[in-house]
């Protein structure tokens, strides 16, 4: 492993930070996560992108025809550590420009690409990704919303869960089903799709923290131009791994939520007894525990990033990363409310760091499910790093329309 900037790199990284002092807008050192509901929010993160877009600072890894910069990886990862010292990591980009525009790149027709990548990355068209259903999550391919061919476009009814930010985007990457008489991954298409179409109704999903980032979104016989296929017409698998893997991709390997520096602040901050909650032997050694796993999950890390510096593609291993930093954020969080006492109840401006921690615990189960749950990462791990046999498929090479469900039989 290898830790220090090469020359190259500490000059790339002195650049974007030097950018980042000049310009960014507000530090925001407790990393709160920023209301995804809060219209002047959007705004200022759509205001924040243009600026990057057209410093050259916004999507640093898409090629210079489409307004990127060309980088490489472990530039993109200097600038992602630079700018987290200014910006919360989540941003309401990310599912366009990390997963749905480098789907676009790869199987979209010229049109489609000259159309859509720039107001994408400068942040003037927000998308989201319709792929989970309420019988299709971890097994998407499974899923029922459907089109069908009406003249030169395409008629889609159904429905799909959890859409991330469905009620501010402007865009969405649909997959549905167009042959169910293939077998559930050939008879998939994959469509842009125009979230102000007449027939598309969104409803948000009230969450346990009061927010609602996610929505049901239905379709009722929505239109689809034909020119919004991308792809092939029942080749969308392809098209919905490729965004998938870019989706594992950026998830990355750390600790999800504030962080085990932040969890010792609050300790050495939180009055107890005589002293401070970090005199306590029993919080030392829980401290301490969580700060060795939190190491060995950087470290984990930095061996993907060394891998990646050398020229390789980062492998199934990449799983390790969220199914241990997901429970690992959560417990943690749990532990800081536990720190706080009665306090721990309290949300908002009256609560330590405005609540910070009490929205990381709200907000730690959800990391838990996105982008593939845990059991679903165990089976990557059992089957394609350990080589363990492979779950067994009752529908393997069975037609759609075949395969038994719930509702009809
Ligand atoms: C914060 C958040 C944001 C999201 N945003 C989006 C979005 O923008 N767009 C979108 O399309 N989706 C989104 N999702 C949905 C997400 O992709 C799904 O929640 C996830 O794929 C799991 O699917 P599910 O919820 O239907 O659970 P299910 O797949 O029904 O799983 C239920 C339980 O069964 C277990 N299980 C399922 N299959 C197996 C198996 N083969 N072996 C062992 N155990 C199994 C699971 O681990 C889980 O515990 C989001 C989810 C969250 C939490």
């Amino acid at each position: 492993m290898d830790f220090t900037d090469t020359p190259e790199e500490a000059a790339f990284r002195a650049e974007a930070r030097s950018w980042l002092e000049a310009n960014a807008p507000q530090a925001q050192p407790t990393g709160r996560l920023m209301s995804m509901e809060d219209p002047e929010a959007v705004k200022e993160q759509q205001d924040w992108q243009a600026l990057k877009a057209d410093a050259g600072w916004a999507c640093l890894t898409w090629p210079e025809e489409y307004g990127g910069r060309g980088a490489n990886a472990i530039q993109n990862v200097i600038w992602n550590q630079e700018e987290s010292r200014f910006r919360t990591r989540v941003n309401i980009f990310s599912i366009g420009l990390g997963m749905l525009g480098p789907t676009i790149m790869t199987h979209g027709t010229e049109a489609q690409k000259a159309r859509h990548l720039r107001p994408m990355l400068r942040g003037e068209e927000i998308w989201c990704q319709l792929f989970s259903e309420p019988g299709a999550g971890s097994d998407v391919a499974g899923l029922r919303t459907q089109c069908v061919p009406d003249g030169d476009d395409w008629v889609c009814n159904g429905q799909k869960i959890w859409t991330s930010g469905a009620h501010y985007s402007r865009w969405g990457a649909l997959v549905a089903r167009t042959d169910p008489d293939a077998v559930k991954h050939a008879g998939i298409s994959y469509f842009i799709l125009d979230m102000e179409s007449p027939g598309i109704e969104i409803r948000p999903i009230q969450q346990i923290d009061g927010g609602a980032g996610f929505s049901e979104v239905f379709f009722n016989d929505v239109r689809i131009p034909g020119e919004n296929l991308v792809g092939s017409i029942n080749d969308g698998w392809r098209c919905a791994i490729t965004t998938l893997m870019n989706e594992r991709a950026s998830l990355g390997t750390s600790v999800q939520g504030l962080g085990v520096e932040a969890l010792i602040e609050l300790a050495r901050n939180t009055n107890w007894q005589d002293g401070t909650a970090l005199d306590d032997p029993g919080v030392r050694r829980r401290l301490a525990d969580f700060f060795i796993r939190s190491k060995g999950l950087q470290y984990t890390g930095y061996r993907s990033l060394t891998a990646i510096s050398r020229g390789a593609t980062p492998g199934p291993e990449g799983s390790i990363g969220k199914l241990v930093g997901a429970p690992l954020g959560q417990e943690m969080a749990s532990f800081a409310v536990d720190l706080q006492e009665e306090s721990g109840a309290v949300r908002g401006a009256d609560a330590a760091l405005e609540g910070a921690w009490q929205a990381s615990y709200m907000g730690s189960p959800a990391m838990r499910l996105a982008g593939g749950t845990d059991e679903i990462l165990r089976n990557i791990v059992a089957e394609r790093v350990l080589g363990l046999p492979s779950e067994m498929r009752a529908d393997k090479g069975m037609a759609f329309r075949e395969i038994p469900t719930g509702s009809d039989r």
